[in-house]
């Protein structure tokens, strides 16, 4: 058993190593099914293509319920407090259906959940019927745990990676449109709120030479679409003397000629003139940034250790709305951090009057375990932290809804990647900028980038018909 140990997580010293893997069938598994499930980030995401590859490669086929697999799988998210009570009630689930209808089953609980003590603890004393817990840096080494597990409940959380994993093309990815391509993993920042750097180690950039492979790959394979992903994409090369920068490798992506590039997330610190220059000087890297705020306050932001002042977030800001043509800007923003008074909000509110972003995820803050925060005193009360919240919502969806309206009446180019959730007479895609659109169209155009005049705005989508 290895268990999870934040002190190990912390440490950041040893030299990065790449390493190939490459699964291959084993008989005992061919036919069985699996059924993942996936809370959390585009890295979960991700990160569940490439458990889903390795069991593919395996023998295991795919099952979309999860009453007729073999093997269960949740990939966990660890950064807000209700994801927890998600992730267990679906494990009690998974209990009900071994205990009645498949004594065998497999229950894998992975992803950032595994990495924190206080669940492996909570799952060691109250949830045995788990056959295993895998950490997100045991991910490459699932082969090897599967053929060496032991009855009852196996614990295979390693606490420090140092490595990159390369898989090459063993992924099995959710679309055939629109593609994720790690560039790197980890984080060094340790804002005080965040478990990342805990959960996911430290930052370790891939060599650009494979990432370039990929995505000239996935252009072959017709993809229409990548997103560049990592918890802070602008660290990109870093941490290797002999790599280009993020800003470098952004402009040799594009020059592959996909039709779109995209990447998430990037820190306002260290988001370079260059990175800026390179998103306005490519038709196809798409105008659309997340640029996380989460405080408008200098107070509240030095105790999060975000390492940027109002000041110099809006400079930042500013100087994107005016090199990017058209670009749209959408943030994260934390409301209820401790010590944060109502003038500290006010100003949080002044900066989300003067950007009117389009759009924001708002979150209240809750005490992470392990983090430097949760030793703060939590001591901005439920009504308070709801009551900034709606006031909060209530600004960033009139700007939102302010800027969709601006595309009224306007032919935008859509990226189709389906058919509409909300009607299964209409199809939906994303425009350059990533705003949902809900299509009306006579063809069927899944995968192709198509012009659409928008006819309604809301707050959250578009609607439009196809020309
Ligand atoms: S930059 Fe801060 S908020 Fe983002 S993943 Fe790293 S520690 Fe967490």
């Amino acid at each position: 058993m290895k268990l999870p140990d934040y002190n190990e997580e912390r440490k950041r010293n040893r030299e990065t190593e790449f390493i190939t893997v490459n699964p291959t069938i084993n008989q005992e598994y061919l036919g069985k099914k699996y059924f993942i499930r996936t809370y959390g980030c585009q890295m979960n995401v991700h990160d569940s293509e490439e458990i889903a590859g390795i069991l593919e490669n395996l023998g295991f086929i795919e099952t979309d319920s999860e009453e007729n697999a073999d093997i269960i799988i949740l990939n966990t998210c660890a950064v807000r407090e209700n994801a927890h009570d998600k992730v267990f009630g679906f494990l009690g689930r998974c209990k009900h259906i071994k205990e009645t209808k498949n004594k065998d089953l497999l229950i894998c609980l992975c992803g950032c959940m595994a990495q924190e003590k206080s669940v492996v603890d909570e799952i060691m004393s109250k949830h045995k019927y788990i056959d295993l817990v895998f950490g997100t840096h045991n991910i490459h080494e699932l082969p090897n745990i599967l053929m060496n597990l032991e009855p009852g409940l196996n614990i295979e959380v390693k606490s420090n990676e140092d490595n990159v994993y390369e898989v090459g093309e063993n992924f099995k990815r959710d679309s055939k449109i629109s593609a994720w391509v790690n560039i790197m993993y980890g984080c060094d920042k340790f804002c005080t709120y965040c478990i990342v750097p805990y959960t996911r180690g430290k930052e370790r950039s891939r060599k650009s030479s494979d990432i370039l492979k990929e995505v000239r790959k996935l252009k072959e394979l017709g993809y229409k679409e990548v997103t560049l992903l990592g918890q802070n994409v602008n660290a990109y090369g870093r941490d290797r003397e002999d790599e280009i920068s993020f800003a470098e490798l952004l402009e040799e992506v594009a020059k592959i000629g996909i039709e779109r590039v995209r990447f998430v997330t990037s820190h306002p610190w260290n988001f370079t003139d260059e990175m800026i220059d390179t998103i306005a000087k490519y038709d196809n890297i798409m105008p659309y940034i997340h640029l996380p705020l989460q405080s408008g306050s200098d107070r509240i932001l030095k105790l999060m250790g975000r390492r940027y002042t109002q000041e110099e977030y809006l400079e930042l800001f500013k100087k994107i709305k005016s090199k990017v043509k058209n670009a749209a800007i959408t943030t994260d923003i934390i409301v209820g951090f401790p010590n944060e008074t109502e003038e500290d909000f006010e100003e949080t509110l002044k900066v989300v009057n003067e950007c009117k972003y389009d759009g924001a995820f708002t979150f209240i803050y809750s005490p992470r375990e392990g983090t430097p925060a949760a030793k703060m005193q939590d001591n901005i009360i439920k009504e308070v932290k709801e009551e900034r919240l709606q006031r909060l919502n209530k600004l960033v969806n009139e700007y939102s809804n302010m800027n969709n309206k601006k595309l009224l009446d306007k032919t935008v180019d859509v990226l189709i990647t389906g058919v509409s959730e909300k009607d299964p007479n209409k199809l939906c895609g994303y425009t350059d900028t990533f705003k949902l659109v809900n299509v009306s169209s006579g063809k069927r155009t899944i995968g192709e980038i198509i012009k659409v005049k928008i006819t309604d705005a809301k707050s959250f989508s578009l609607d439009g018909i196809a020309e």
